[in-house]
């Protein structure tokens, strides 16, 4: 069975992919076979001699709008029982619950727009699902792109290291992480919280509980009712 996942992204700036794609667990998801990206440039499925990707908005109006017809060629040629994603601030708000969900999937199509957005008929005919990073206007789809793909590869079994980091973290069970401290015990005289040096494992896990509660409560009481 083909433990990877697939993951090809459409995108006028395939250059903003590497950095970002090729370090630290991006890049050690890769070397262990759990992910390949395939980043496509949008302009190499125009098909005028200037690569036009972009025309004027139908009705009249400021800004430019992504031709359906290269996204079109795009998916045409890519399309293999892929769930397409459009990047797009209308979307879905992308929660760790829509992360999980989505790491289990085989391959995804990520499609970046610009400018005022993509052709209406491109989400109509071709995309599954829009996911938004949150309720605010970027430039781009590719920091969200982004954003969606560190989300999820690391939770592709066997990505991270140690297996428990996923267990206690933020959003499982509805609740926010407890506090961490590492070494020195005490740092100019602010002292780690006794019970974290005790040992006493029992104690240590009851006093986590109490503390992701309480920082729950505090910062996102909304969680704590959420399904
Ligand atoms: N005119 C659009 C609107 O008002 O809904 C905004 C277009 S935005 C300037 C250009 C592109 O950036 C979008 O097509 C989308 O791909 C991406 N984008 C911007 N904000 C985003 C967000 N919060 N989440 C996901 N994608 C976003």
């Amino acid at each position: 069975m083909d433990l990877t996942m697939r993951i090809d992204i459409i995108t006028i700036f395939p250059k903003m992919f590497e950095p970002v794609l090729n370090e630290s667990i991006m890049r050690r998801a890769q070397a262990k076979g759990k992910v390949k990206f395939f980043i496509h440039d949008l302009r190499d499925y125009t098909s005028d001699k200037h690569r036009k990707v972009d025309d004027r908005v139908f009705g009249g109006g400021s800004g430019m709008l992504m031709r359906p017809e290269p996204i079109f060629n795009a998916i045409a040629k890519l399309k293999r029982q892929a769930k397409v994603i459009l990047l797009s601030p209308q979307g879905k708000k992308l929660d760790q619950k829509i992360v999980k969900r989505l790491s289990k999937e085989k391959n995804l199509i990520l499609i970046c727009g610009h400018y005022e957005g993509v052709d209406e008929r491109v989400r109509e005919k071709l995309v599954d699902e829009e996911i938004s990073i949150g309720d605010y206007v970027l430039t781009g789809g590719e920091l969200p792109a982004m954003v969606l793909v560190d989300s999820l590869v690391r939770l592709i079994p066997g990505v991270l290291g140690d297996k428990n980091s996923l267990n206690f973290e933020s959003f499982e069970g509805n609740l926010l992480e407890h506090p961490h401290y590492t070494r020195p015990a005490n740092f100019r005289r602010m002292k780690v919280p006794e019970v974290l040096l005790s040992g006493d494992h029992q104690k240590i896990e009851a006093w986590r509980k109490k503390e992701a509660l309480k920082r729950t409560k505090q910062r996102r009481p909304d969680l704590l009712n959420s399904k």
